[in-house]
């Protein structure tokens, strides 16, 4: 997985990652290769609560309350998580940027792909393109990379739902 310059690929992966927990190491390295992520370093049992608290501290930069205080959380995720940039042709496919180490272990490769991930597509797309589903009961994460930037829902699903329970309270009669 390259960085694009939209960060898009990074940010989905921290997404899927903070929807639904990996419960084991193998779990965690298995998706995040389906992700297209070159797993060729080192991982350990420690790299599965490091990873949970990277996906922390991304959710939270989810749900700061506005622009300055996402800008702030992901600002301490970049400090802590990331190196001085460096290029690399590690993988034979081209020459790319790494804001991190080599040879890091898989949950610091992660603090760092997600931080500067995240913080392309926010920079790129708008700071507002990270939210939670709009369905009061469902909390999955998105990041939105649709053309208008106005994406609401996690899913179609919760789309439909939210239209029906709407179509109902201003119809009460047709209940
Ligand atoms: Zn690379
Ligand atoms: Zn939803």
């Amino acid at each position: 997985m390259h960085l694009n310059p939209y960060g898009e690929d990074a940010v989905n992966l921290a997404a899927e990652l903070a929807n639904e927990r990996p419960r084991s190491v193998e779990e965690l390295v298995d998706r995040c290769r389906a992700a297209g992520l070159v797993v060729e370093g080192p991982f350990t049992d420690d790299d599965l609560p490091h990873v949970h608290a990277v996906l922390d501290a991304w959710e939270a930069v989810v749900d700061a309350a506005d622009e300055r205080e996402r800008a702030a959380r992901l600002n301490l995720m970049l400090a802590a998580g990331t190196a001085h940039p460096r290029l690399t042709d590690h993988t034979g496919d081209g020459w790319h940027l790494h804001y991190r180490e080599d040879d890091l272990p898989l949950g610091a490769l992660l603090f760092s792909l997600i931080g500067v991930g995240t913080a392309l597509h926010l920079v790129g797309r708008g700071m507002h393109r990270l939210g939670r589903c709009a369905v009061a009961e469902c909390d999955t994460v998105f990041a939105d990379t649709t053309r208008t930037g106005r994406r609401r829902y996690c899913s179609q699903r919760c789309a439909n739902r939210d239209a029906v329970r709407r179509h109902r309270a201003s119809h009460p009669s047709a209940a």
